[in-house]
């Protein structure tokens, strides 16, 4: 359906009433790849972006199979019953190589997205993976400014995708499993010095003695790294998604966080960076484009390369040639 300008007042008052139906179709309306579209969805955006910012946005991580879609399911009942408005997005760094989105996917929520106070987006099912994080970071807006006040991004650990998350996010929580000394070996360095909290998940029957010593062994570890987040020591917790056990410890905690870094000013901060961050991140990606994109680049290109592949050309000289051309 296409969104014509008189819809988009309309939309905007869906939104500000918190009405589903019509945030999913001004969601939709910012995902689109058209350019008339793509008016239609800034200025809607535009239009809501006092209502914007009143939330605590968390991101969440975990290698397949640590109970992500699980514990989102958990966790969003269990905000939904505090009185709180969820919503659940995702970034899925498969969706933008092969189409297809494996997060945020309806079937793996059924009860928290029969909940009415809850709403699950999957991840948008194509472009760059610089795409996809924009269209993230706007659906955000949308949804906070529908009243959702805790915004749970979703990702698995590929790729860029959790820096990515990291940089959208106020609180970034890693879900692991038992076993912190294996685990580490298959995770990809640098991804404990992203997180505010670790969460040893299935600490339930016979595998809770060994999560609550996974819990200590990550704690230890954390120690000894530098926090994303100033005044902030990283903690290590466990839970159960299916029992429920440690959800609300961990929510407490991250009240704490809250708190604590809005008193200091950390938590500002850190969205006017990500803001300011955000905006040479698009610069960046739209200087890229017009770049590549450059017919006399186009046409030059496979030939500078030749040339520096075998050595007959310095890779600062074919740049030179090739820019000195890029602005003709
Ligand atoms: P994801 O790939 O990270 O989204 O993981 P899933 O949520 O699909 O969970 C993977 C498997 O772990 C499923 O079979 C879940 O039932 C199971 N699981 C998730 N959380 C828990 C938990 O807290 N305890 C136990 N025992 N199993 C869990």
């Amino acid at each position: 359906k296409q969104e014509r300008p008189q819809d988009i007042e309309e939309l905007k008052q869906g939104v500000l009433l918190g009405e589903r139906a019509r945030l999913a179709r001004a969601i939709t309306l910012i995902e689109s790849n058209s350019p008339q579209h793509f008016e239609y969805a800034q200025s809607l955006l535009q239009s809501i972006m006092t209502h914007t910012g009143k939330s605590i946005r968390i991101g969440i991580s975990g290698v397949p199979g640590a109970g992500k879609s699980t514990f989102i399911e958990a966790f969003g009942t269990f905000l939904c019953q505090a009185g709180h408005k969820v919503a659940v997005l995702a970034v899925d760094p498969s969706s933008s190589i092969n189409g297809g989105s494996i997060l945020g996917d309806k079937t793996r929520m059924e009860e928290l997205a029969r909940n009415p106070r809850a709403f699950i987006r999957p991840s948008p099912s194509e472009g760059t993976l610089g795409g996809v994080h924009r269209k993230t970071r706007e659906t955000m807006l949308l949804c906070e400014a529908a009243g959702f006040d805790v915004i749970l991004v979703e990702t698995v650990g590929v790729g860029q995708s959790e820096a990515i998350v990291r940089g959208m996010v106020d609180f970034f929580l890693l879900l692991a499993l038992t076993g912190a000394g294996d685990e580490l070996q298959g995770m990809k360095k640098g991804i404990l010095e992203l997180v505010d909290m670790i969460v040893v998940n299935k600490a339930d029957g016979s595998n809770k003695t060994a999560a609550l010593r996974t819990k200590s062994e990550y704690s230890r570890i954390l120690h000894f790294l530098k926090s994303p987040t100033k005044g902030w020591q990283a903690k290590s917790l466990t839970c159960s998604s299916l029992n429920g056990e440690g959800i609300p410890a961990l929510w407490e905690v991250i009240g704490d966080f809250t708190e604590l870094t809005k008193q200091s000013g950390v938590f500002e901060e850190r969205r006017r960076m990500q803001a300011k961050e955000w905006l040479y991140s698009l610069v960046n990606e739209q200087l890229q484009t017009l770049f590549f994109q450059n017919e006399r680049i186009k046409r030059m290109l496979p030939q500078l390369e030749n040339e520096v592949i075998a050595g007959k050309k310095t890779v600062t000289q074919a740049v030179h040639e090739a820019f000195i051309n890029f602005y003709k």
